[in-house]
């Protein structure tokens, strides 16, 4: 006997029906006639029936007795305490070159000239040594600040070390970097690719008037032109991966089409990704930017139109609503472990420097704070065990969660709109693709 999935999710255009199943992340068309069969459940077993086998492949059917939150529920287990990928955040400073006007980096005990002493880098590798476990497969280091490009030196130590326990356990390395930007030339953009950081996440905050106001150095100058310099300088690399993260509040909703042309006439278009991403307020955070858009269900309405804008004018789309199972690595036993210069350990960078959220310190280990993260879970939200994209969000961030103030994701508002973008995009790149092969021939 089966049953249909509670996690489908299906919606009708106008080349058929189509059907989203947030368990497996699979997206399928069906005939007006293979719907109907779908709906009845009249998919025979016995028979070779290619439609019942790619239902059942999809998880968009599955077994009557099948109890699917229970498998969710498993999986975040499993993925919670893995440690086949051990995830670091190193913040070998909380120095920044820039004032931009809502950084929350300001941390009143900490010291923000420090750059990571020796010592400090050398308990932080013992330590991480020490957390590899024999079925570790992957060292993946997430350079964060301040910025972290201040602290260079920091990164060449570490990661000389790094790749010499790497190599000596046969783990494969990889790093990743979360830069303003301003800092990166050719020459060090060229070292950075020798230190195998080859993704980088780089924020823009409107087109160059209104990032220029916002962006700034601390002399209050504009920092527009430096980062797409910045920017082009790394994508000469054929293997970086360049993300730019783009800060929506109404203005930057209103001009989009402007920085999309400076993207598109700086040659970036099919070079970079683009994320639009909601300003949030946590505890740690400034609150000085004037213009947010407060209420979820505005935002989403004007990211759903920014990304439909991304689609028209021909740049990636990376909004696919995958599974992950688990709301981000801060709730995994070896994900997430932030570390800033003085050593104290946390779970989520928007907490990094705040020593009281501290869960341990390099010296020391970990201490009974970490329970808060490990033992969380999205399952005792009643809104979320019943939510149709549980798998995709997870509760969302687990952060807001403990703070009382949990927010869906903002494609969870209007999902079905979200599905037909990523539908419009993959059937625009089908055809494009067509089109290449057919030039080639
Ligand atoms: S807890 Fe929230 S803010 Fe922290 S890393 Fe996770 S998703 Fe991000
Ligand atoms: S936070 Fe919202 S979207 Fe996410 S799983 Fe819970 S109910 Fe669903």
């Amino acid at each position: 006997m089966l049953k249909h999935s509670q996690y489908n999710i299906v919606l009708t255009n106008k080349d058929g029906v189509l059907i989203y199943n947030s368990i497996t992340g699979a997206f399928a068309k069906l005939t007006l006639e293979e719907y109907r069969k779908y709906l009845s459940l009249n998919l025979n077993e016995d028979e070779n029936n290619s439609l019942l086998e790619n239902l059942k492949k999809g998880m968009f059917v599955v077994p009557a007795d099948f109890n699917e939150l229970e498998y969710i529920k498993e999986r975040y287990t499993t993925l919670k305490h893995s440690a086949t990928t051990l995830g670091l955040v190193i913040a070998p400073t909380l120095k920044c070159n820039l004032a931009c006007i809502y950084c929350y980096q300001n941390r009143g005990e900490f010291d923000n000239s420090l750059l990571m002493p020796s010592n400090v880098q050398e308990a932080l590798v013992s330590f991480m040594r020490n957390i590899i476990r024999d079925n570790t497969k992957l060292l993946s280091v997430l350079w964060y600040g301040g910025e972290p490009l201040m602290g260079l030196q920091v990164i060449r130590e570490l990661t000389k070390k790094f790749l010499k326990i790497a190599n000596e356990l046969d783990i494969r390395y990889t790093a990743s970097m979360i830069t303003n930007g301003t800092l990166i030339t050719p020459t060090i953009a060229e070292e950075l690719h020798k230190l195998e950081i080859k993704a980088f996440q780089i924020t823009l905050d409107g087109d160059k008037d209104t990032h220029n106001r916002k962006r700034i150095y601390k002399n209050g100058k504009g920092t527009f032109n430096r980062i797409i310099d910045a920017i082009k300088t790394l994508a000469k690399y054929r293997d970086t991966n360049i993300t730019i993260r783009v800060n929506v509040d109404e203005e930057v909703a209103k001009n989009i089409d402007n920085i999309l042309d400076t993207l598109d006439k700086e040659g970036l278009k099919n070079k970079i990704g683009i994320y639009f991403s909601k300003l949030e307020e946590y505890e740690y955070s400034s609150r000085a930017w004037a213009c947010y858009i407060k209420s979820l269900e505005e935002y989403s309405k004007v990211e759903k139109k920014l990304y439909m804008r991304l689609i028209e004018r021909g740049f990636k789309l990376n909004i696919y609503p995958f599974p992950r199972y688990i709301p981000c690595g801060a709730v995994r036993e070896y994900g997430n472990i932030c570390i800033d210069p003085e050593g104290y350990i946390y779970k989520c960078w928007h907490e990094i420097g705040v020593k009281e959220k501290s869960v341990g310190h390099v010296n020391e280990g970990f201490n009974e704070r970490l329970n808060r993260w490990i033992s969380y879970t999205p399952f005792s939200f009643e809104q979320c065990s019943t939510c149709k994209l549980l798998p995709v969000c997870m509760g969302g961030c687990p952060l807001r969660a403990m703070e009382g103030n949990r927010e869906c994701m903002p494609l969870a508002q209007n999902i079905q709109e979200y599905l037909k973008l990523v539908y419009a995009y993959k059937s625009q790149q089908h055809t494009i693709n067509k089109l290449k092969s057919i030039k080639e021939e």
